[in-house]
């Protein structure tokens, strides 16, 4: 199967790793790009935008923690799995909670490794970024890239996580989402967050891109399944 379309960004710095990454993804099809250090990474990342990214914790320049902290605050929402040689829960703990969707452990096997990308880049198909990363609500207008609701009463500020929900909701105009949903995909996994999360971040997100919040026209309850955010294409 190839996978031509997809671009992966290797961050890496051990050139025999490197070698045997590169060799075994471009014969899956795979456009592979390499970073051998963070800041290099960092350079990269804000030239292109891979599908996916293979990142090693221990890095010459900036770690592997700062780059996925610094994908995830500008909400890009690629997936990214982790390298580490070092096999210990706090690795795998503080990568999640910077963001990381998975992480594999060194030595690997390649099979393994490949069997996580695809299920994770199958993952990430299930829903799409709005491509403006602008929606209006009625008179309300959210613009995403910039994180500001327009209300004809002022504008708002939206935090991280409210970018998130929304861009993940209007990946799905008009369908229900799980709260489960939500939280796989927006809280990626965190400890401690509980569907009750989910529930409390949609009323505050609520009360900014709603005019009537109490009687809620576009980020609607789902009774129970979840939420869904109403709005028309091209809006
Ligand atoms: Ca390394």
């Amino acid at each position: 199967m190839l996978h031509s379309s997809q671009t992966i960004l290797i961050v890496e710095d051990e050139p025999g790793l490197i070698f045997t990454l590169k060799d075994t993804l471009e014969n899956e099809g795979y456009q592979i790009v390499i970073a051998e250090d963070g800041n290099k990474a960092i350079q990269l990342l804000d030239e292109n935008i891979p599908d996916l990214m293979i990142l090693d914790i221990m890095l010459p320049g900036v770690s592997g923690f700062d780059i996925c902290r610094h994908v995830r605050e500008r909400n890009l929402l690629f997936p990214i799995i982790i390298l580490t040689a070092r096999d210990q829960e706090i690795d795998k703990v503080t990568g999640l909670n910077v963001g990381a969707d998975d992480y594999i452990t060194k030595p690997f096997g390649v099979k393994e490794l490949l069997a996580r990308i695809q299920a994770r880049l199958r993952r990430n198909d299930e829903y799409t970024i709005m491509e403006s990363n602008r929606l209006n609500l009625g008179n309300v207008q959210l613009d995403l890239n910039q994180g500001v609701v327009k209300r004809p009463d002022g504008n708002i500020d939206l935090t991280t996580r409210e970018i998130e929900m929304l861009k993940f909701l209007s990946g799905f105009p008009n369908e229900p989402v799980t709260r489960k949903s939500l939280l796989r995909h927006v809280w990626r996994y965190e400890q401690s967050t509980s569907t009750r999360t989910v529930d409390v971040h949609i009323s505050k997100l609520r009360s900014k891109i709603e005019m009537q919040p109490d009687d809620p026209k576009y980020l609607v309850t789902m009774h129970g399944v979840g939420y869904m955010l109403k709005f028309k294409k091209g809006q």
